[in-house]
């Protein structure tokens, strides 16, 4: 069931409820369907499930009860508390193998050879690759500016009629900006562009684009909604329903970037906790961000939660709290960054972001070796730059290796 079953109050019983349907053999949590296909008793009723006059599933790579849950507990939160024209506001999610898996959908969708994309300088690497190496040959060009400058977005539109999807992510990696999601899909709208926004970072708990009525989310789910690290995984939520079940339902069966039932299982699960670990790894941010501050190690820090953050102003407006990810600069560069990760003791040294444990990570070392300093130091990634997703130990414990680290 879509978001319309359950009306619960509170986004944490959402989070637990919504998507779960009484069992075949009353399992408590939906069984992980090991299971290609789905049999018809009769001819007439493949035929009826074929045509969509019965509901029923027919074959995995076009979903199952295993990722049916998270599908529809994602559109549940997405739109939990959302009215539109006085209803509660209905959405539709699809499970798709990955985060990139859910954006190629997107994109492949809703785009065709002479369209553009206006997009924002800090994008999620894959993403930007995506734009850069792969969509240009299919003739779609991206359009990058800084989009936190409305006038220069505004400009852009105006000069270029081929643009037809505004594309967002925000907070973004990895000097964790912000961009005006209210504004942007308003002057979007004007001109009749698609908006998406990448939530991966806020989750729907911190903040929900279709509040602005943007037309698609996109999610790796394989980060905070998991929660735990445990499988890769991707969201596509869109509110043109029957859009989604049409254009969107046949991109998605035919590129064939669906899920499974394992990682759809852990997903459900891990989604469950989604409300108090990310008031824990807020809680835990702000006082790391307060403790690096003060760090004479350390010269910068980037967090939204310091009103010292250029974007602060944003994401007080769009984000309940200002999340869980941060970054800060070594004085001492390339070998203060490498240093101080390589002593870390209890937080992980690794890439990627959003499980229990604290992960650090140094782009220079690591994400962004192989591009050339001057390049990633105009994206404020600089040879010092540290990354943290913040997790959700106890904070004496991290800020004590923080600063055995830092010593
Ligand atoms: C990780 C990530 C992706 C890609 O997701 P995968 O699940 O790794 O394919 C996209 N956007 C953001 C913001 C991410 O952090």
């Amino acid at each position: 069931m879509s978001s319309e079953k359950k009306q619960l109050k509170g986004f944490g019983s959402t989070a637990i409820h919504a998507g779960h349907e009484t069992e075949a053999n009353y399992s408590h949590l939906t069984p992980i369907y090991a299971s290609s296909t789905y049999v018809f008793n009769t001819a007439e009723q493949g035929m009826r499930r074929f045509s969509g006059d019965e509901e029923g599933y027919i074959y995995s790579r076009w979903g199952n009860p295993s990722m049916k849950e998270p599908e529809d507990k994602i559109a549940a939160l997405e739109s939990f508390g959302i009215i539109e024209n006085g209803k509660p506001l209905q959405l539709k999610a699809r499970m798709h193998a990955s985060g990139m898996a859910a954006i190629s959908t997107l994109m492949l969708g809703n785009l065709k050879s002479g369209d553009k994309i206006l997009s924002h300088y800090s994008l999620y690497g894959g993403t930007q690759e995506l734009m850069n190496r792969v969509l240009p040959e299919l003739g779609i060009e991206a359009i990058i500016v800084d989009l936190r400058n409305l006038n220069k977005a505004e400009e852009t539109l105006k000069n270029d009629a081929k643009i037809k999807l505004l594309y967002l992510e925000t907070p973004a990696n990895p000097t964790i900006q912000c961009v005006d999601i209210d504004a942007l899909t308003k002057l979007a709208k004007q001109k009749g562009l698609i908006v998406a926004v990448d939530n991966t970072f806020a989750t729907p708990y911190l903040q929900q684009p279709f509040k602005y009525g943007v037309d698609f989310v996109v999610h790796s789910t394989t980060k905070f909604l998991n929660g735990h690290g445990t499988a890769i995984g991707g969201a596509l939520v869109g509110k043109d329903i029957e859009y989604m079940n049409g254009r969107m339902e046949k991109v998605h069966r035919l590129l064939g970037g669906n899920s499974n039932s394992f990682d759809a299982f852990l997903l459900t699960q891990g989604m469950k906790t989604l409300e108090v670990r990310m008031e824990k790894h807020c809680a835990n941010a702000m006082k790391v961000a307060q403790f690096l501050e003060k760090n004479a190690a350390i010269s910068k820090v980037n967090y939204l939660g310091l009103p010292s953050h250029p974007d602060y102003a944003t994401a007080q407006k769009q984000m309940r709290h200002p999340g869980p990810m941060l970054s800060f600069e070594m004085k001492g560069g390339l070998e203060a960054g490498k240093k101080f990760i390589d002593k870390l003791q209890m937080c992980v040294r690794a890439v990627s972001l959003g499980t229990t444990d604290t992960l650090l990570s140094h782009p220079a070392s690591m994400t962004h070796y192989g591009v050339p300093k001057a390049d990633r130091e105009k994206y404020g990634i600089t040879d010092g730059l540290i990354r943290m997703s913040v997790g959700i130990e106890d904070v004496e414990d991290i800020l004590s290796d923080l600063e055995q680290a830092a010593s």
